[in-house]
């Protein structure tokens, strides 16, 4: 019997998950039987927990961050939720986000039973701010803005929409769980040192370069990420706030190496190659007469006829779409230039049509 592989990364041009780096893979080889849902047991795991949130911290602007390695961006979106309204203590909470949103927040809405109030982006595809003023009230719990949207890579106002959060007695959240390994090194407000933000997401699992999963929630106060914890008898740890009760180690340790393997200097040389691809991919499509979303960050979106787009992936592209329609390619870590070629030489051929070949 033949075994299984896993798929390669050559053709793999829509996911935001990439190859991990080989120091992530072999941390988390080495930490995979480990439990950090137990930090009092797994303690050299929990030592690794520390070291990551301590990075993440570095990366976003804050200085010794409250949070944990969560087993994604929605498990981080869920319970940022979680963490606002068990903290505002509010009988009808809602949540106040743009439509660019990640779907992980109907996930959240749904299972914590909090309405969420979706409103409309600009022509750019960034958050409206005086659509969001307009909609939150004295129930708002929570506002959320995307910094490297996964449909367009677009980043909201975030210190606009942190003032109209503050102002309505919400919590700030940003959502950086693909942008935030990227945005360090540009020129973008988003982070927890460019404005008063109360929560984070941000995944090592994505542009971080850890092995899946291993996602990223921070928290500037302590008191709001408290309002999660729940009494664990029969742990030998007191008690937890995370939404999974055993957890990867394998996530977390690959977390902490990737990092210590790769920031600062392996994040930027990832981002200024992956955005010199997302340009050049940018320019190639618009001279072939395509429309583009000019890429903000390492992520094109280009309308391409159904047919076309069917036809690359029967030869073997992995590619999606956006909600409205785009091919989207995003520029991970694992991306050439060489593949990027490769794969606009097949557009060019389905371009010119079978008969020419
Ligand atoms: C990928 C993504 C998520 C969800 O993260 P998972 O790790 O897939 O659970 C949430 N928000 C944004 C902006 C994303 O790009």
């Amino acid at each position: 019997m033949q075994r299984a592989a896993p798929q390669e990364f050559d053709r793999v041009l829509s996911s935001m998950c990439t190859r991990p780096h080989p120091a992530a893979r072999k941390a988390a080889e080495r930490f995979f039987a480990t439990n950090p849902g137990d930090p009092a047991t797994y303690q050299a795991v929990a030592a690794l927990e520390e070291d990551a949130l301590s990075y993440l911290g570095d990366i976003t602007g804050l200085p010794a961050p409250h949070g944990y390695v969560t087993s994604g961006g929605t498990e981080a979106n869920i319970q940022a939720i979680r963490a606002a309204r068990n903290h505002a203590r509010d009988d009808d909470p809602n949540v106040v986000a743009p439509e660019s949103i990640h779907f992980s927040f109907q996930k959240a809405a749904d299972v914590l039973d909090v309405e969420l109030r979706v409103v409309p982006v600009d022509d750019d595809y960034r958050a409206n701010v005086a659509a969001v003023r307009e909609a939150v009230d004295d129930h708002t719990v929570l506002v959320a803005g995307v910094a490297g949207t996964t449909e367009f890579g677009r980043v909201d106002p975030i210190p606009e929409l942190t003032a109209v959060a503050h102002d309505a007695g919400a919590l700030m959240h940003v959502d950086a769980a693909w942008g935030g390994f990227v945005l360090p090194f540009t020129d973008h407000e988003w982070s927890f040192a460019h404005a008063p933000v109360d929560s984070m997401t941000i995944d090592p699992h994505k542009y971080g370069q850890a092995v899946v999963p291993a996602g990223g929630l921070l928290f500037r106060d302590k008191s709001v990420v408290d309002s999660l914890a729940v009494d664990t008898p029969y742990l030998e740890s007191a008690s937890q706030a995370s939404l999974t009760g055993t957890r990867s180690g394998a996530g977390v340790a690959s977390a902490a190496a990737a990092m210590r393997e790769l920031w600062p200097d392996g994040y930027r040389d990832a981002y200024e190659r992956q955005q010199a691809n997302a340009d050049w991919l940018y320019d190639e499509l618009r001279a072939r007469g395509y429309d583009a979303v000019e890429p903000e960050l390492p992520l094109v979106a280009a309308s391409v006829p159904d047919e076309q787009f069917d036809s690359l992936r029967d030869l073997g592209w992995r590619i999606s779409r956006t909600a409205s329609g785009e091919l989207r390619i995003v520029c991970m870590p694992h991306v050439s230039r060489e593949s990027l070629r490769s794969f606009l030489s097949d557009l060019d051929n389905l371009r010119s049509g079978p008969a020419r070949n």
